[in-house]
């Protein structure tokens, strides 16, 4: 169970800094000593908004996932830098992504980058907040390499990335991460279309051997890139299968769905805790504090308190920075309400 009722999480990513951006359409001009400086900066902002906003798990923010070098696929040998997007222009989705080409037998000899991160957000956080580092789980990292003769289908892809992703795990809890997600939004986007059981297989064997040494969670994401889902937004075709995934917490998206399914997390809540989204990360529409509180009220009838976490609905890459710091703020201020009133 989680240590404190009601604690107040994220999912893993946090909007760049306009600064950012810009700077990272200029890398090559930067020396390594420039680039460590600003990856550096850039986690001291989203560390600063979280603490402000008074969360008690906090991340990176994911700021120095900047580029194909610095995100996890910078890190796999056997793959060339994507081919060419086949849609460029018109309104933003998936297509507008390229996929990366598989060459030779995937490894990752000098890890997946996470552990640095992990390290990196040590070093500048502050006392206090849990420290929660993210890692994409198989199934949701061979998105975007293409099948070949090596590996057949999408399902050989991530079986060989298995290994690669149990590394990073494990160097990641030897590094003293307490608290670690593994997404897979993959997984909930189209276990409509798959076996729900072989997804938390799959899932099950990748968390095997940090199981019982950290505590664990997944966020089950409907999609959120550009603001978008892909995902039809239904927890139905996951359950019961997904009741089996074995974390210590499952998180999922209910503000954008108006609390649809909310029922789900009784049953959830017997081995689990539940951690719910309350804020919209794809609505401007600042959820007041007030509106927090109820909706934590209303999960309330449902589970317990002891079981109940409270995050966004997603990451908040794609929300704007103001929106996404105010929403922190008033959902730390609407759960201290709750608490006051359970207390
Ligand atoms: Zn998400």
């Amino acid at each position: 169970m989680q240590p404190i009722p009601l604690r107040t999480t994220v999912i893993g990513s946090y909007p760049f800094p306009g600064w950012l951006e810009l700077a990272a359409t200029q890398l090559d001009r930067l020396g390594v000593d420039d680039l460590a400086e600003l990856q550096r900066d850039a986690v001291i902002s989203a560390v600063h908004d979280q603490c402000a906003a008074g969360l008690d798990v906090i991340t990176d923010g994911e700021q120095t996932r900047l580029d194909f070098n610095l995100s996890f696929y910078g890190y796999l040998d056997g793959i060339e830098l994507e081919s060419a997007s086949p849609r460029k222009w018109g309104p933003p989705a998936h297509d507008q992504r390229g996929r990366h080409q598989i060459t030779a037998p995937l490894q990752a000899s000098g890890g997946l980058g996470a552990v640095e991160e992990f390290n990196r957000l040590k070093e500048v956080a502050p006392e206090g907040p849990t420290l929660k580092a993210s890692v994409p789980g198989p199934y949701t990292l061979s998105g975007r390499l293409e099948p070949s003769e090596i590996y057949r289908d999408r399902f050989e892809v991530a079986e060989a990335l298995v290994p690669i992703v149990q590394a990073e795990l494990t160097r990641l809890v030897d590094a003293g991460c307490v608290e670690l997600t593994v997404d897979e939004p993959s997984m909930s986007c189209y276990a409509h279309k798959l076996d729900p059981d072989q997804l938390v297989d799959l899932f099950n064997r990748t968390v095997a051997p940090v199981v019982g040494r950290c505590r664990l969670s997944t966020h089950l994401c409907f999609g959120n890139y550009k603001g978008r889902a892909v995902g039809p937004r239904q927890y139905a075709p996951m359950f019961p299968a997904f009741q089996q995934m074995q974390v210590d917490e499952l998180h999922l998206e209910m503000a954008s769905r108006e609390f649809s399914e909310l029922e789900l997390i009784s049953e959830i809540g017997k081995s689990k805790d539940v951690a719910i989204g309350v804020v919209d990360v794809k609505s401007y529409f600042i959820e007041p504090p007030e509106l927090i509180a109820e909706r934590i009220r209303q999960c309330l009838k449902y589970i317990a308190p002891e079981r109940l976490a409270l995050a966004p609905d997603c990451g908040l890459s794609q929300t704007a920075r103001w929106a996404a710091r105010q929403k922190l703020e008033n959902m730390v201020v609407g759960t201290q309400k709750v608490r006051e009133e359970l207390s």
